[in-house]
């Protein structure tokens, strides 16, 4: 394969998100880039507002979460493509305009703040897009669906612009609605939408603002078309095939490098350990990793997964007798204040990756006791983002019953996530935001390797 190979292949795997208000005009560019690039198109709105004309056709109150989220998870969601179009099947049946209608308008954004038929529409989404060649549209698709998406776009547009845009599409499919009334509906939808508590519409860390209020729709999809472009080429000299040797992949220095692969070796002769997803690293890039923490063996076994030279971020507890310190320093673990700010494990990351090698952090702070997911501490959204280097969430699970798994009975596995790349040129207009709309995009993508693991 060569690089042009690589690049069309990246094209066709293509994951791209478009998330913004309403009436920024996403649902048009992201048909027509769909089309431009041979991509299918993901309306993910269409999904909520198709659960909300159930929820209303059946006299559900849509503020009755119970009753709503039961809805949702008995709704079956599917994409058939029909005459090269991707039509919406609800319940088997395609979705009509009846969705689009100002009753479906007014209950959809109530409706969508649920947790329950997030999760709900979210598994479905992900069911259909998760092996690519998509363009998904909606309010959280870069930042909580596909938060590893190759390409975020983030459309804004001024009021204005977003009405009258809303009362022609409208008009086209025989609705009508006078300007104020549109005005209001998206104003309160914005307000529901960007205020609720799970998944809010933000803009995803990573994702390209492009403001559509003075431009064609032709002249915004180009723009976008283009960026999808320069990636997929980008990703193209980036990837190693197999059987090419990735410069960055071996360790840099011996002792690290014997280290890992002697516990590597015994992991595989003792528990037959499994990793999955090791194509997601054939990249020539150092990586910053964050993983589930189950076991004190977390480390080793996660950190020498990855084949490359790494920093593990450790509790500064365990540096307190001298002697261990100075092995687990040896063996590049850096310590960390779990309660507050600290600079010199800021200084020791630049330094590793200066030096062009990787990060492995435990962001949840300690060991989870049910072997589930916990919540994040705070600092990992700001550690990786500076960092500046692609994060890869990963997974492990059986090195919390070591016995059972060397019995056969469990098995010890280490899944390697996709990675969630930040362009280089991306301008933050709020810090403190983006670190924390980072650390959930990790969570996110941690939390679907857990659904993996235990489906
Ligand atoms: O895009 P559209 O205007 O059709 O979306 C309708 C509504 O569905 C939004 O106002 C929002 O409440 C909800 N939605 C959502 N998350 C998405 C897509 C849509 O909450 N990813």
């Amino acid at each position: 394969m060569n690089d042009n190979d690589i690049s069309m292949k990246f094209m066709r795997d293509m994951i791209v998100t478009i998330d913004g208000p309403s009436g920024s005009g996403k649902s048009t560019t992201a048909q027509a880039l769909s089309e431009r690039l041979d991509l299918t198109y993901l309306d993910t709105g269409a999904m909520y507002r198709a659960v909300t004309w159930k929820v209303l056709h059946s006299g559900t109150d849509p503020d009755d979460m119970e009753s709503v989220t039961k809805i949702a998870e008995e709704t079956s969601l599917e994409i058939d493509i029909r005459d090269g179009v991707p039509v919406l099947l609800v319940d088997g049946a395609p979705s009509g305009d009846e969705i689009r209608g100002p009753d479906v308008s007014e209950a959809v954004s109530p409706v969508s703040r649920h947790q329950g038929v997030r999760r709900a529409m979210v598994r479905f989404q992900r069911k259909i897009g998760n092996m690519g060649g998509i363009v998904a549209e909606g309010r959280d698709t870069g930042s909580t669906v596909f938060p590893f998406a190759h390409v975020k776009i983030f459309l804004v547009a001024d009021m204005e612009a977003r009405t009258k845009r809303r009362v022609k599409q409208l008009r086209q499919i025989g609705i009508i609605q006078t300007e104020d009334e549109i005005r209001h509906n998206l104003a309160r939808r914005d307000k529901i939408d960007s205020g609720r508590e799970h998944s809010p519409l933000v803009r995803p860390v990573g994702a390209v603002v492009v403001d559509t209020s003075g431009v064609t729709i032709e002249e915004q999809v180009t723009i976008i078309e283009e960026i999808v472009r320069k990636e997929a080429s980008r990703l193209g000299t980036l990837y190693v095939p197999r059987g090419k040797k990735n410069p960055v992949r071996r360790g840099r220095t011996i002792h690290f490098t014997i280290a890992r692969d002697m516990i590597r070796f015994f992991e595989w002769l003792l528990f037959g350990i499994k990793i999955h997803g090791s194509e997601n690293l054939r990249f020539a890039e150092s990586f910053f990793f964050a993983s589930n923490h189950i076991s004190w063996y977390d480390p080793p076994f996660v950190g020498s997964t990855f084949e490359r030279e790494l920093w593990i971020v450790a509790k500064k507890e365990l540096f307190k007798n001298r002697l261990f310190s100075w092995i687990l320093r040896k063996v590049h673990a850096i310590p960390i204040d779990r309660q507050g700010f600290d600079r010199s494990t800021i200084k020791a990351i630049d330094k590793a990756i200066e030096l062009g090698d990787s990060i492995l952090m435990f962001p949840e702070g300690t060991r989870s006791m049910t072997g589930r997911l916990k919540k994040f501490k705070p600092g990992i959204g700001m550690i990786a983002y500076r960092s500046g280097k692609t994060i890869i969430p990963t997974y492990i699970s059986g090195s919390n019953a070591l016995k059972d798994c060397f019995m056969r009975k469990r098995r010890l596995e280490v899944r390697i996530g996709r990675a969630i790349r930040i362009p280089e040129d991306y301008k933050s207009d709020n810090r403190k935001r983006d670190y924390a709309v980072l650390s959930s995009m990790i969570y996110e993508a941690m939390k679907m390797l857990e659904d993996e693991t235990y489906a």
